[in-house]
C-alpha cells in the first residue's frame, strides 16, 4: 500500500483519538449510586394513577431516559439497593456512606449523585451531609412521579443532579438535596407533601439555590458544621445506636415511651407540641428514662421554628437536650451518631447547636 496513504490513516486516528480522549478528559468523572425509590418506580405506562411499585428500574435504564446527561459528565452508575425508601435502615447508611467516602478519595471522581426514594430522602442526606469526609459535590435526588407516569420527573431531576454535581460551585457546602429545579442543604432540607412535585422545602431557610438553564446558581451558604468540618464518622461501623421517636399529642400516655426504654433504646426523640413542650405523663416518662442512661432529645411536631432549650421545660434540670431546628427524624440522625462519641448531656446539646 502506499505509505503516504498509510501515514494520512495513522495521522487521521491519532488525531480522532487525541480528540475524543480530550472530551472525555474535559467533562467531570460523576459517580450515580442508585437505591431504589420512585425514580426507578415503575406503573402503568403513561398512567396518572399515582400507585406505582418503587426500586424497579436499574441504573442503567434510568440512564437511558436522559441521553444528554453524557454530554455533560463521564457518568458510572452503581446500584447500592433496590428499595423503596420508606425500607431504609442502617446498613444502606453505612454502605452508601462508605462507598462514597471510598469513591471521593480517588483523584478519577469529580461528584456522586445518589437517587434515593423520596420518603426517607432528608434523614439519608442528612446522615450523609455529617459522614462523607470530602468537600466534592454529593447530590441526592428522586421524583414524585414513577418512570412510567405521564410528565414524569425523574429525568429532568437526575440531569440536574448530575449537572450540580459536575459543577466546581458545588463543592464545600455539604450534601446537597435538588428536585424541582431547586437545590437544598441536606440539613434543611423536609418533605413537604405526599404526592406533588414540590414535594421539598426548608421551612426555616430556603433553598440554598437554583437550577437555571440546565446550571446550579447559588444564592446562600450553609454555616452548620458538615463533610470535612463534622467530627462525625462511621468508619468500620457496621451498626448505629437504637434511637426511636415518639410523637406528641394532647392526653398523651407514658406507653410508648416506657416501651421505647424497655426495648433497648440509647436515646428517644420527643417530636412535644409548640416548642417541643411535654404532655405532664410524657415528661414524667422522659424523666424516668433519663434516670435509665437514656439521652432524650426535644425537637418539635411543628413545621417550623426551633425548639430552644429551657423554656416552658427546664432542660438543664431534667437533662433534656433541644434539637435547636431540627425536625424530630433529623434530630435521630444526629443523635445516633453523637451517641457514638459520648452520652454527655452538655456535649450532645453542643453538638445540636453545631452540627
Ligand atoms: N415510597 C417512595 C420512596 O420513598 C416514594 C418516593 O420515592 O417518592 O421510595
Amino acid at each position: 500500500m502506499n505509505t503516504h496513504l498509510i501515514k494520512g490513516w495513522m495521522i487521521t486516528i491519532i488525531f480522532t483519538f487525541g480528540l475524543f480522549t480530550l472530551a472525555f478528559a474535559q467533562k467531570p468523572n460523576i459517580t450515580i449510586l442508585a437505591t431504589g425509590g420512585t425514580i426507578a418506580g415503575v406503573g402503568q405506562a403513561g398512567s396518572t394513577d399515582t400507585r406505582y411499585t418503587a426500586g424497579k428500574l436499574p441504573i442503567d435504564q434510568l440512564l437511558n431516559a436522559v441521553p444528554d446527561i453524557h454530554k455533560i459528565a463521564n457518568i458510572k452508575g452503581e446500584q447500592i439497593a433496590q428499595i423503596g425508601s420508606q425500607a431504609m435502615n442502617d446498613q444502606v447508611w453505612l454502605k452508601l456512606a462508605a462507598r462514597i467516602n471510598e469513591l471521593l478519595s480517588r483523584k478519577d471522581v469529580d461528584g456522586i449523585v445518589v437517587t434515593h426514594g423520596t420518603d426517607t430522602q432528608e434523614e439519608t442526606a442528612y446522615f450523609l451531609n455529617l459522614t462523607v469526609k470530602s468537600s466534592k459535590p454529593v447530590v441526592i435526588v428522586g421524583a414524585m412521579r414513577s418512570s412510567t407516569a405521564i410528565s414524569a420527573d425523574g429525568p429532568k431531576n437526575l440531569y440536574d443532579a448530575v449537572a450540580i454535581a459536575a459543577d466546581p460551585k458545588s463543592a464545600g457546602r455539604g450534601v446537597l438535596q435538588a428536585m424541582n429545579d431547586r437545590i437544598y442543604s441536606a440539613r434543611d432540607v423536609t418533605k413537604i407533601n405526599t404526592t406533588g412535585v414540590e414535594a421539598f422545602q426548608s421551612a426555616n431557610f430556603g433553598p440554598l439555590g437554583l437550577i437555571f438553564n440546565g446550571k446550579p446558581a447559588y444564592y446562600h451558604a450553609i454555616t452548620r458544621k458538615h463533610t470535612i468540618t463534622s467530627d462525625l464518622s462511621t468508619d468500620k461501623l457496621d451498626k448505629l445506636p437504637k434511637v426511636d421517636i415518639v410523637y406528641g399529642y394532647a392526653n398523651m400516655t407514658a406507653t410508648a415511651i416506657d416501651a421505647f426504654v424497655n426495648s433497648g433504646s440509647k436515646g428517644i426523640i420527643m417530636a412535644g407540641v409548640g416548642n417541643g413542650n411535654l404532655y405532664p405523663e410524657a415528661e414524667e416518662a422522659l424523666k424516668r428514662a433519663v434516670a435509665k442512661g437514656v439521652v432524650v432529645v426535644r425537637s418539635s411536631r411543628v413545621f417550623s421554628g426551633r425548639t430552644t432549650t429551657d423554656s416552658e421545660v427546664d432542660d438543664k434540670a431534667l437533662g433534656f437536650v433541644a434539637s435547636d431546628d431540627l425536625n424530630p427524624q433529623k434530630a435521630r440522625v444526629l443523635l445516633q451518631l453523637v451517641l457514638l462519641k459520648t452520652t454527655n448531656r452538655d456535649k450532645i446539646q453542643q453538638y445540636f447547636f453545631e452540627y
